[in-house]
């Protein structure tokens, strides 16, 4: 899950980094109180969307009035902002954030992320931070400065040290750099942090280190023992069925196809995706409920997946194991009690009570196309996709 920038910053000021005075408005009548109370005679209007590359597409202004704040953020509030890291039609702008114009002595990059191959959070810094930090890691990969760090033990001092120095940083200023690692890591590890960027940090006129921009990227995967982030779930950028699916701890992913799939086990359901693909089909989700999921759950899953449009057909493929078959059954025939079912279903299971569930669905008089293994279950369901007018009753 992305955090807008001052989400991301309300969140860092919690773990004592510094990050500029300001407030964030979603109207401009807003906007010139905002301005005054800050006090100061020169104001950055940051629009406020889930990608970066603002600073180069008109996305981040200076305004020096409150009446100019009040234009500059009318005027984001109405566009969408296209940037290199948005699609083409842009990123609609919900909200603007207003702050305090920090005067710049040095633009420096620093980051946390997770490094895959190493298995480790990775410390990332540069002394050219600022809008050009892709290009410089594109033409001079030398001056990005990398640091592994112990996940149990945190950032040695003498990694920091080390930052500092091959940054150029010294004396009064490098205290300060090491504090503010070591903040940094507390937050990636406490908040489960895939990503943790502060680009830029800047150098102040007055030495201090100050947070202008933040990108804090959480693990979706972690988000269940984070019920104060449920507060930013609205402003994902995601389909309904999506967030639908994060309130039910589903893993579901919505495709371009029309063929929904309910299916147990992350690698099942891959290989799923791919036999309809084989038989000229494609899928309209990926969606594994689990090795675990109780009735609620599948009845949910499988009312995600009807209320998506695009489905011609849904496809079931389950293994019990763990998960038994007659409880995906049960769950099967309550989803469709309660909303109902407007397309043909194909049910493929084997495994754990695999006789009981049969039994349950050929009770349930419900119209059943039942699959005897996955490749015919995948032909069914792309033939019955394809074949217009069917309706199941
Ligand atoms: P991004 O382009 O989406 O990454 O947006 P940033 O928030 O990083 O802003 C882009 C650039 O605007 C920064 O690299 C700075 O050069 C400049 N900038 C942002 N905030 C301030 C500020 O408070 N004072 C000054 N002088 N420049 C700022
Ligand atoms: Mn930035």
């Amino acid at each position: 899950m992305k955090l807008y920038e001052f989400q991301a910053k309300n969140i860092l000021k919690t773990y004592g980094v510094c990050v500029p005075d300001g407030k964030t408005v979603s109207q401009s009548a807003d906007a010139p109180k905002i301005f005054q109370e800050i006090g100061c005679n020169r104001c950055v209007v940051k629009a406020q969307i889930l990608a970066g590359g603002r600073g180069k597409s008109g996305g981040i202004q200076f305004v020096n009035t409150p009446e100019e704040t009040r234009t500059c953020v009318e005027r984001m509030l109405d566009t969408r902002l296209v940037t290199r890291q948005t699609d083409q039609k842009g990123a609609e702008i919900k909200y603007v954030l207003i702050e305090k114009a920090v005067s710049i002595k040095k633009e420096l990059y620093l980051a946390i992320t997770i490094d895959r191959s190493l298995k480790t959070p990775m410390l990332i810094a540069s002394a050219e931070g600022g809008v050009e930090i892709e290009e410089v890691a594109r033409q001079t990969p030398d001056k990005i400065i990398k640091e592994p760090v112990d996940i149990f033990f945190g950032i040695h001092p003498f990694q920091a040290r080390r930052i500092a120095s091959q940054l150029n940083i010294s004396g009064a200023l490098s205290t300060r750099l090491n504090n503010l690692v070591t903040n940094l890591f507390r937050a990636f590890v406490k908040d489960d942090c895939s990503l943790l960027e502060i680009n830029p940090l800047a150098v102040t006129t007055d030495d201090e280190l100050c947070a202008l921009d933040v990108k804090m990227d959480i693990d979706d995967n972690a988000l269940y023992r984070h019920p104060e982030f449920d507060q930013f779930l609205p402003d994902q950028d995601i389909s309904s069925a999506e967030s639908l699916a994060r309130k039910y701890r589903l893993s579901y992913i919505s495709l371009d196809g029309n063929i929904g799939c309910l299916v147990n086990g992350a690698g099942l359901a891959m290989a799923t995706m791919d036999a309809i693909k084989l038989h000229g089909g494609e899928p309209a989700n990926f969606l594994d409920v689990g090795g675990d999921a109780s009735l609620e759950r599948i009845t949910q899953a499988f009312k995600i997946i009807l209320s998506d449009p695009k489905v011609k057909t849904v496809l079931i493929n389950i293994f019990g194991g763990i998960m038994k078959c007659d409880v995906i059954a049960s769950g099967i025939i309550q989803a469709i009690k309660e909303a109902g079912i407007h397309v043909p279903l194909v049910v493929r299971q084997e495994g754990t009570n695999v006789e009981v569930a049969k039994k349950l669905l050929d009770n349930s008089g419900l119209n059943i196309l039942s699959a005897k293994d996955m490749k015919e279950a995948a032909s069914m369901a792309v033939r019955a996709s394809k074949a217009n007018g069917y309706t199941n009753r």
